[in-house]
């Protein structure tokens, strides 16, 4: 995934003061009506907790945690562990087998009934040796370093959150549940199944990846699937008898550019043939060939209607005596928009209009662990990290001046969740 870039981060007004008493200047200010008074005590604590979880942060950034740098990995996941045991937290660990890292499972239980998991993953796209050769640094209001806010401003945001609950004595959740991953960004291939198990027990998910630049949340992930298209034909002499042979790439090439037009621009679903395979010397006409077609849709509907339509369109062929086989092999589910994320929505914009502050609600083509949620059927909302862009590159960064507003918004719907 990447992201466009976005003007420089609007430092927050000062709002306590602007809204101290003053109820309507401070809605006026949010652009809504109807907003609150500022949770004065999460708000003192978010302010407060602001330098503090920004050192934990460059700590973290200057560990390298790639997905396959397990030293680092287990530095990380220690750190973590050892903040959510002060908080009070029962650990369980859970290998992340075929992946060599581990996972963590963080409990707390509360007086209430609510059940919320919030997750964030350890794991960064970058390579053992980039922190050391680029760490931590803050310029113009801005911190950069390998995974500042690809995930590591995820895990800080949900540590701070709970120690956000912790100091101003709120217990009014069932349980709270913190999940953290060690191989998101290959796919958590050895955190699916956890992530379902965990989920399944819970009423309502906070993904922690990035706040998107313009200070956005996810309220859609597309899922992915991939077709696979197969041609067996025939091979023969490209120059004696070439007449005698069934043209499987030929066929391949043919049957790419008409299966691409399952792609629906109205629904946003995309088919992109993206490999083609039709191995062999020049002069042999080739005997098989086969294709590989990324496609992406924003809800299970769609992938049974590309997997009909592929299987049909496939069917009207160049060369009548190739064969042809079509499948689509889905990947992450897709988390589509729906009533539940829409009230999860609303709940944040109200928690943010408290500080006055106003969220863009974004849609992502690109899968991600809430999608796992969603697939499970929990109503899940993400992007509850520090707010961030220039994600996997060498110039990703964290709006320094966005910490407080998004300690305030996850440690708040946190509350607030506990009480619907
Ligand atoms: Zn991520």
């Amino acid at each position: 995934m990447t992201f466009p870039k976005r003007p420089p981060f609007k430092k927050p007004a000062p709002l306590r003061a602007a809204c101290h008493g003053v109820v309507l200047a401070c809605a006026l200010l949010a652009g809504n009506a109807m907003a609150q008074k500022p949770h004065q005590g999460a708000l003192d604590a978010a302010t407060q907790y602001k330098d503090e979880s920004i050192k934990m942060l460059e700590r973290m950034v200057n560990i390298d945690s790639g997905s396959a740098s397990i030293e680092g990995l287990d530095k990380v996941r220690e750190m973590t562990v050892a903040e959510l045991r002060k908080l009070g937290a029962r650990i369980e660990t859970f290998p992340a087998d075929p992946h060599p890292g581990t996972n963590v499972v963080a409990t707390l239980t509360g007086q209430g009934k609510k059940k919320i998991l919030i997750l964030a993953h350890m794991d960064t796209v970058f390579k053992e040796g980039t922190a050391a050769a680029k760490p931590f640094y803050i310029k113009d209001g801005r911190a950069y370093g390998p995974g500042v806010m690809d995930d590591k401003g995820g895990v800080i945001a949900g540590l701070y959150a709970l120690k956000i609950l912790q100091q101003i004595g709120f217990k009014d959740y069932g349980q709270i549940t913190f999940l953290l991953d060690t191989n998101e960004e290959v796919g958590s291939v050895g955190t699916t199944a956890l992530i379902e198990r965990i989920a399944k027990q819970h009423d309502v998910a906070l993904n922690l990846e990035p706040g998107r630049a313009a200070d956005g949340l996810v309220v859609e992930h597309k899922g992915s699937a991939t077709a696979l298209v197969e041609v067996k034909g025939l091979a023969a002499h490209a120059g004696v008898a070439p007449e005698a042979g069934r043209n499987a790439a030929m066929e391949v090439a043919h049957q790419v550019l008409q299966l691409s037009k399952t792609a629906d621009p109205v629904k946003k679903t995309t088919v992109n043939f993206t490999v083609l395979t039709a191995n062999g010397p020049t002069n042999v006409i080739p005997a098989s060939a086969s294709a590989k077609g990324d496609v992406r849709a924003a809800t299970p509907e769609e992938f049974d209607r590309v997997e009909k339509d592929l299987i049909r369109i496939a069917q009207n062929k160049l060369i009548p005596e190739t064969e042809v086989r079509v499948r689509l092999v889905r990947g992450l589910p897709p988390m589509p928009r729906s009533p539940a994320s829409d009230k999860l929505v609303r709940m944040a914009e109200g928690i943010y209009a408290e500080i006055g502050k106003k969220l863009t609600i974004e849609s992502s083509g690109g899968a991600a662990d809430a999608s796992l949620v969603a697939g499970v059927g929990v109503p899940v909302l993400d992007g509850f990290g520090i707010v961030g862009g220039g994600i996997h590159t060498p110039e990703e960064y964290a709006e320094v001046e966005s910490v407080v507003p998004r300690l305030y918004l996850l440690s708040r719907m946190l509350m607030d969740l506990s009480a619907n």
